[in-house]
């Protein structure tokens, strides 16, 4: 037997109606906020991410599945959903279109890391990009966006914490203010805050190490060292949700230490998502298009976890859709009312009802107890009487009460009882 590659998982299909009813929240709402779809190619040119993520990153330093492929191109399937989208719109000019460029993604993602709960090598991200605005009403919207998803799957113990890291010229004062904080620690710290030390000191803060984090705590915070703009931009983002009722706590120590991140960041996370705690991240990156060879355009978005959200909402016990069950199993007694069985399933199916009926050359025991298992609503029976008079007799799976409904009337009728049905 040939077993799953490590890291990944098979999305089997008692299950898939969980992952459509996320889905189908994460549509929804992006919808109402006014973003459509972007598709990306799975895997991009590597350097791509080592230029839109940023090489000091974990990401782009050790997780990143990079391959050659025959015609000897460095090619990476991608870790994240943001450098997929800002290329597809330096590359097709979208920054001379309308403006703000709103735009989300249900995407799979790849990154080589240690598997363990709500950790994948291949996992699953619902995001959100906003292009092209400043303002913080911008940062507000994709908040409240991402705040909006997360209601609309009816979590509860969700808690969003912001903070600004600034801009280039603030944050390079903070910088020295950080060295000078970490110099004399800098030998009791691990292998990575050294290296972080002289690359990006601010994603010390972010070190999940115990030792680190001790000396961590007392570091100065960013929001300290702010100039007047990013200072004003921060305090009305915090205006702008208060207003929209959308809770939040301030973390001086979310940092997302990409280099291309300014001003607002933000987590939303549970304690329900193990270990990893973070569901949903995201903030401002100003200068991430720049990056990638455009002029300067304005950034905001966020990327949530799929699989740590679905483990969020179990954990929740939150209420969820049950399965659409199906509408009718045609059940044929021998094989000339098994053809008409199929016959019949058939004309259900084109009146938009979904039915099966037996593949197996089972009992019509059997073929109930089938049923059963699929939660079908109806079983009509065709035997060989029914099969004489042109009717079928009809079950309800409900209450066991059974009626004969005429081949002819078979598809309105069930139509009709499900109508009835769903309206209570
Ligand atoms: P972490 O600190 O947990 O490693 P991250 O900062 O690397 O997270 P982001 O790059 O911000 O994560 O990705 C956004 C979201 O995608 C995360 O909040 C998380 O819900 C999810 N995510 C990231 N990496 C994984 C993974 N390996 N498996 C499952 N979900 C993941
Ligand atoms: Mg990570």
């Amino acid at each position: 037997m040939i077993n799953i590659p490590k890291g990944t998982k098979d999305v089997l299909p008692a299950e898939v109606y969980l992952w459509h009813h996320v889905e189908n929240t994460a549509r929804a709402c992006a919808e109402r906020y006014g973003f459509r779809e972007i598709r990306t190619p799975v895997f991009e040119h590597t350097e791509l991410f080592a230029r839109g993520v940023g090489d000091t990153t974990d990401i782009v330093g050790k997780e990143m599945y990079t391959f050659l492929d025959k015609g000897n191109r460095s090619v990476t399937l991608r870790p994240e959903g943001t450098a997929g989208v800002a290329r597809s719109f330096v590359e097709h000019s979208l920054g001379g279109g309308v403006l703000p460029f709103k735009a989300y993604y249900l995407i799979s993602a790849f990154r080589y890391e240690r598997p363990q709960a709500g950790r994948l090598r291949e996992f699953h991200q619902f995001g959100a990009e906003l292009y092209g605005a400043e303002g913080a009403v911008a940062d507000a919207e994709i908040i409240a966006l991402a705040d909006g998803f997360l209601r609309d799957l009816g979590l509860k113990n969700v808690a969003l914490q912001i903070n600004s890291i600034g801009c280039k010229t603030c944050r390079a004062q903070y910088h020295q203010a950080l060295k000078e904080y970490f110099r004399p620690h800098l030998s009791s710290m691990c292998a990575d805050c050294k290296a972080r030390f002289e690359k990006n000191p601010m994603r010390m803060i972010d070190c999940k190490e115990e030792g680190c984090k001790a000396i961590t705590a007392g570091a100065p915070r960013m929001l300290d060292y702010l100039c007047g703009d990013c200072r004003a931009h921060f305090n009305e983002v915090k205006t702008l949700l208060d207003g929209a009722g959308i809770h939040y706590t301030v973390n001086p120590s979310i940092v997302r230490g990409l280099d291309y991140y300014s001003r607002t960041v933000f987590e939303f996370t549970s304690a329900a998502a193990g270990a990893q705690g973070t569901v949903l991240g995201g903030g401002r990156y100003d200068s991430l298009l720049e990056q990638l060879g455009s002029k300067s355009v304005p950034a905001v978005g966020f990327a949530a976890g799929l699989e740590r959200l679905l483990m969020v909402l179990s954990a929740e016990n939150t209420a969820l859709p049950d399965e659409a069950a199906l509408d009718c199993y045609l059940a044929g007694m021998d094989a000339p009312c098994r053809e008409k069985a199929f016959l019949l399933a058939q004309e259900l199916r084109r009146a938009g009802l979904s039915c099966e009926t037996d593949l197996m050359a089972r009992s019509v025991k059997a073929q109930f107890k089938y049923a059963d298992k699929r939660g079908a609503r109806f079983v009509a029976v065709v035997g060989s009487s029914e099969l004489e008079e042109g009717a079928a007799e009809v079950k309800d799976m409900k209450n066991s009460s059974s009626e004969r409904v005429k081949f002819c009337e078979l598809a309105q009728y069930i139509a009709k009882r499900k109508g009835e049905i769903e309206n209570g």
